[in-house]
């Protein structure tokens, strides 16, 4: 099963109920940008996976911590990327699941970038960038890239910004599980985070692809974390419709100069596939934003 991301700016009339000093439902005209996450579930089939079945596809030049050589679960070859469940046209009644359930604005205005999926070889370059810029951000971490990057948790932390619990191994249907099984998921996740960084607070939850469910909801609530949703979508995980480079770059970029506003949450990716377009293009668009915009990692307290 693919997966993707439903960038809404929902009438989240529950986050007043999720979330303390969460203002009230950013009703917009939706723009729609129904995104495709990026499929990578296949390589999070590690041992102690609630559900290796769900995993599934793993694009071309997905990340080298799911790379044959460094993580046996991985598809052996990348056609295993391209399966047709990977297909952009698969399942659109997934789409964005549940987002609407998650908080989808900050609370004070400022701009929240955000980093999914890894962490990976591309979270240094990322690190690197919004130190240059002197630009907190948060990160959503999937458990088996943790489990394979503990020194890199320990660099996110160390520089400031804020964890979220991005689920163990990426499954999309985590939330159409028992509370239960999600409890152990995101639990499994949480520890294998406080074994890089002990006291690390991890404050939020981003349900892979958006697809929260109340059960969901309700599970993280209980172990402390925010639903996080996001309401900017620069489809930066797209490898399918853009190959890297400076076309590509340029329509990130330009996606988050002009979707950007006080308050906005902006969903980006560390891991998944080759990152350096998104790297390139907050290097182009993070000065202008620092014009008008305070960037901050989202609160932890
Ligand atoms: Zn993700």
């Amino acid at each position: 099963m693919t997966r993707r991301h439903l960038a809404v700016c929902g009438v989240a009339a529950l986050i007043g109920l999720l979330m303390a000093g969460c203002t009230a439902a950013h009703a917009s005209s939706a723009p729609a940008t129904s995104a495709w996450h990026p499929a990578h579930d296949t390589a999070y089939g590690a041992a102690g996976a609630p559900s290796p079945s769900t995993t599934t596809t793993h694009r071309p030049g997905g990340s080298p911590t799911r790379s044959p050589s460094t993580d046996p679960s991985t598809p052996a070859s990348p056609s295993a990327s391209n399966s047709p469940s990977g297909s952009p046209s698969a399942s659109p009644a997934l789409e964005g699941k549940g987002l609407q359930l998650a908080m989808d604005k900050t609370a004070d205005g400022s701009v929240a970038l955000t980093f999914d999926d890894g962490p990976s070889e591309y979270t240094p370059q990322i690190l690197a960038v919004l130190k240059q810029y002197n630009v907190k951000a948060t990160f959503c971490l999937v458990g088996v890239n943790v489990k394979d990057h503990h020194d890199l948790v320990q660099q996110i932390v160390a520089a400031g910004h804020t964890l979220c619990n991005h689920s163990w191994k990426h499954d999309e249907h985590l939330g159409d599980k028992s509370p239960d099984a999600i409890r152990q998921d995101l639990q499994m996740t949480n520890d294998e985070i406080h074994k890089a960084v002990p006291d690390a607070p991890i404050k939020y939850f981003r349900h892979p692809a958006g697809n929260f469910t109340p059960a969901a909801v309700q599970v993280a609530q209980s172990l402390g974390m925010t639903p996080l949703g996001w309401n900017a979508d620069p489809r930066d995980w797209d490898l399918t419709a853009n190959k890297p480079g400076a076309p590509f770059t340029a329509k990130i970029a330009n996606y988050v100069r002009t979707h950007v506003h006080a308050g906005t949450i902006v969903l980006s990716h560390d891991s998944g596939g080759d990152r350096s377009s998104t790297i390139a293009a907050y290097k182009q668009v993070i000065p202008a934003l620092k014009q008008k915009y305070t960037l901050a990692a989202l609160p932890t307290s």
